[in-house]
C-alpha cells in the first residue's frame, strides 16, 4: 500500500516536470516573458522620450542632471534621451 502510493506521488511528479518541460508551454512561456520584457522596455524609453520632451520645453535639455555642464553632441547623438554627461552616466550604455 505504502508503495503503491509512493508509486503514485512520483508519478504525479513526473507529470508535474512534463507540464513544465512540454516544449510548446515552455515556448508560449518564454515568448511571454520575452514580450513582457519588450513591453517593459518600450515602456522604458517612452518615458525616457517623455522625460526629454519634458526637458526641452523646460530649457534643461542636453544639459547634465548631476553638474548641469552641456552634455556632448557625440553622446546625445548616440542617446538622444541621455539625462547626464558621460561622466556621471549611471552606468555603460546606460543613462
Ligand atoms: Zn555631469
Amino acid at each position: 500500500m505504502g508503495e503503491d502510493l509512493e508509486r503514485l506521488l512520483e508519478a504525479s511528479r513526473d507529470s508535474n516536470a512534463d507540464d513544465e518541460h512540454d516544449p510548446e508551454g515552455q515556448t508560449i512561456a518564454f515568448e511571454r516573458s520575452q514580450h513582457q520584457a519588450l513591453a517593459a522596455e518600450t515602456r522604458h524609453r517612452l518615458a525616457e522620450v517623455d522625460a526629454a520632451l519634458a526637458r526641452v520645453a523646460d530649457g534643461s535639455y542636453g544639459r547634465c542632471a548631476v553638474c548641469g555642464e552641456p552634455i556632448a553632441e557625440g553622446r546625445l547623438e548616440a542617446r538622444p534621451t541621455a539625462r547626464t554627461c558621460v561622466r556621471h552616466a549611471p552606468s555603460l550604455g546606460n543613462g
